[in-house]
């Protein structure tokens, strides 16, 4: 016995009973009729309940012919419909099915059989043609993508069909998941579980075109899955959902690739360390934090690795790398997990350091940092030892955007860098007003060279024997247009600090060069003129420093040996593994080392044995203790007798009294430099100078 609910649409009582009379002796089936007879009624009961077949009388009260089948079709396309039609109304009931009637009866033609058998025709019709419209709709989403899995829910009945590719992309064989709704919605991860209710939702009450969503799965063996769903509903008229049929896209390895995109964008490749953008990001969210809940202090450190460039120049990339990346571990097993620690690039870490109580906990943490700094670092056969300066930056108030607190920390570690190795500075705001003013001093600088406004004054040092001079040092002079005349101390520390340092460097070289030239022309004497030019340690280490000096004399047409280049005994010692190069190569050229200020930075004996530069100019601070209480007259003989063993000139500097001539003859020093001969001269003042002496000179020879 098969069930079936009949819409009956009849306004007259005597056929509607006729016509349920028939339906009961139809065998093989039990029928349920509902009557109504207003097509008003009609339409409202089948839009209400599902019918498997409607039977419509086409001559109604309320409406009549062709009409009341287009109405009721339109308001239930899906139910099969079978027209009963008056005697003779074959072509009303031919229309009739192309408005979509299944079939057409002649009332009094009516009987059980016939009746059941349109009945029977009218809804197998009606499943077939539904059928191949469903059909049609998942092929036209297969199209869309072959290997999307599809899905088809209709929400009338809650039936659901899931395609083998959809149950596949789930890890499932077709017959492993049922056509059940819950078989997906429990699949989804809880994690995304709500943003799936609402894109669906949205799309179900038609807020939005369409349903898409990106969300995770539970797959077979508890295996999270990336999958994009879409779909498109089927409404009414009156708008409502009546299915949704999608596809299913597994998406995992795109979703992994975007993550790994996303961490390498956000992270440093060689110690795995965040990076710079993501120093940033965590930086704001400690700020943030900040402004809500001002008991949330925070500290940024920034660091630099203390001489990083010299290891890895001269011990190898592959080291300086290992060097980073143990170093990156080592600052990590310092801090919570709560800190970020960054490589912000090169040998520079940036540190937030959050939920601390204030400055002192910083220092306490950059002291635990410094320590383990500070034990040696085994890679390959070497052991490395490194040390950083910290600059830190507390939290204020004060900061609105999270670069004035990065350029706070930044200045501060200038700060701590400038006061020696291995140190740390807290930034306060004298600070931030010295770095204003270093910022005006650059660009005053960079116009400095343009307009020309640096000069060069001439000291001639002298031979003590014969008290001639046998050279100059070209010491640098700024005249500044509106602070008059600045000696070297006050602006060459910042030269060193900028990239100015090369171009300035080199116009002091080649200035003096050229001078050299025109007073050895203009002077020829025996062994030649000399000159003496003071360069920095960042110009001195430049790879092509000889070969641009080798061709700079040749052009000016200098003996090479009557060119020198002073360093600081500093810069040597800060240096040592690169001057063994540097020397080498100015060796090669011909051009002499002088090592300035000796005697203040304690150069050990076997570099002096081992690298013999050409002379050591004894600092003026011994010279000029000489004579009052505290004797240095031990250190100048001492300074001279080791020149002297080795092989090396001495040349005293800051001679300032006919006293201290008189000791340094005594002590057989070479040579001299200092007020008591000359103040730094004017060009012009040396050609009078030179002038006079060359005289003298002459008349030494007449007798
Ligand atoms: P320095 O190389 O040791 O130069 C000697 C300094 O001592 C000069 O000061 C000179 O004027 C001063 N001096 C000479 N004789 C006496 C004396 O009898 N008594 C006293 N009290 N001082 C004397 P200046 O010119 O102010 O230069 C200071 C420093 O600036 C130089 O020390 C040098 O290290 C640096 N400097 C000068 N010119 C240059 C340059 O072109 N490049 C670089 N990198 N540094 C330079
Ligand atoms: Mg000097
Ligand atoms: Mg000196």
């Amino acid at each position: 016995m098969k069930n079936c609910k009949v819409l009956l649409v009849e306004d007259i009582e005597s056929e509607a009973k006729l016509v349920m009379k028939h339906l009961k002796r139809v065998s093989g089936w039990r029928f349920s009729v509902d009557h109504c007879d207003r097509l008003g009624a009609g339409v409202q009961r089948a839009i209400e309940q599902h019918y498997d077949v409607i039977l419509l009388d086409l001559n109604l009260p309320d409406c009549a012919g062709i009409e009341v089948c287009q109405r009721m079709h339109k308001a239930v396309p899906h139910t099969p419909v079978v027209v009963l039609t008056n005697q003779n109304s074959d072509e009303l009931g031919t229309k009739a099915m192309r408005e979509g009637a299944q079939d057409y009866l002649i009332k009094r033609e009516v009987d059980g059989p016939t009746l059941g058998r349109a009945i029977r025709y009218a809804i197998e019709r009606g499943q077939t043609e539904e059928a191949l419209r469903e059909s049609e709709q998942r092929y036209s989403l297969a199209v869309s993508g072959a290997n999307d899995g599809i899905w088809d829910w209709s929400l009338t009945d809650n039936r659901v069909h899931f395609s083998a590719r959809w149950k596949a992309i789930l890890g499932y064989s077709e017959r492993e998941i049922a056509d059940r709704i819950e078989e997906w919605f429990e699949r989804i991860d809880t994690r995304d579980r709500e943003l799936f209710d609402e894109a669906l939702n949205h799309h179900l009450e038609d807020d939005s075109s369409h349903f898409e969503c990106e969300y995770r799965v539970i797959a077979r063996g508890d295996e999270v899955r990336w999958v994009l769903s879409r779909g498109l509903a089927v409404r009414d008229d009156g708008g409502q959902p009546l299915r949704i049929a999608g596809s299913m896209t597994d998406i995992t390895r795109r979703k992994q690739t975007e993550a790994r995109l996303l961490h390498d964008a956000m992270h440093d490749a060689l110690t795995g360390l965040p990076n710079r953008n993501l120093f940033i990001d965590r930086l704001e969210l400690a700020l943030r934090r900040f402004r809500r809940d001002s008991g949330r202090l925070f500290a940024v450190l920034f660091f630099d690795l203390d001489r990083f460039k010299h290891i890895n120049d001269s011990l190898g990339h592959a080291v300086g790398d290992e060097l980073l990346a143990q170093i990156a571990g080592r600052l990590n097993s310092c801090l919570r997990p709560g800190d970020t620690l960054a490589r912000l690039g090169g040998d520079e870490f940036g540190i937030v350091l959050n939920d601390i109580d204030g400055p002192t906990d910083a220092i306490y943490v950059v002291e635990r940092l410094q320590e383990a700094l500070a034990e040696e670092v085994e890679i390959e056969t070497h052991s490395v030892y490194t040390s950083a300066s910290i600059g830190i930056a507390i939290c204020s108030e004060l900061y609105r955007t999270s670069d004035e607190i990065v350029r706070d920390a930044d200045i501060a570690m200038y700060r701590a860098k400038n006061s020696g190795h291995a140190t740390y500075a807290v930034f306060d705001t004298s600070m931030h007003d010295q770095a204003m003013l270093q910022h005006r001093m650059e660009t005053d600088l960079r116009r400095a060279l343009e307009r020309g406004e640096f000069d060069i004054f001439y000291q001639p040092i002298i031979a003590m024997d014969s008290e001639r001079i046998q050279g100059f040092e070209a010491l640098l002079r700024w005249q500044h247009p509106s602070r008059g005349l600045i000696m070297p101390d006050d602006f060459i520390g910042l030269v060193e600090e900028t990239t100015l340092v090369i171009p300035i460097g080199w116009w002091v070289i080649e200035r003096a060069c050229h001078q050299l030239a025109t007073w050895q022309r203009l002077f020829p004497l025996d062994p030649p003129l000399a000159m003496s030019v003071n360069v920095s340690g960042k110009l001195f280490f430049t790879d092509d420093m000889a070969k641009r000096l080798a061709a700079l004399l040749e052009d000016c047409n200098i003996p090479r040996n009557s060119f020198r280049l002073e360093i600081t005994e500093r810069v040597v010692m800060d240096h040592e593994d690169l001057v063994l190069n540097a020397l080498s190569d100015l060796r090669d050229i011909g051009v002499e080392l002088h090592i300035d200020d000796f005697g203040t930075g304690y150069s050990s004996l076997s570099y002096l044995q081992r690298f013999k530069y050409d002379s050591l100019k004894i600092d003026r601070s011994f010279v000029s203790t000489m004579s009052e209480k505290v004797d240095s007259s031990a250190i100048v003989e001492a300074i001279i007798k080791l020149g002297s063993t080795l092989g090396m000139k001495v040349i005293a500097e800051g001679v300032e009294t006919q006293e201290q001539v008189s000791r340094l003859r005594a002590m057989k020093c070479p040579e001299a430099q200092g007020f008591w001969f000359s103040q730094p001269l004017h060009h012009d003042a040396v050609n009078d100078f030179l002038q006079a002496d060359a005289v003298s000179v002459l008349q030494g020879k007449a007798h």
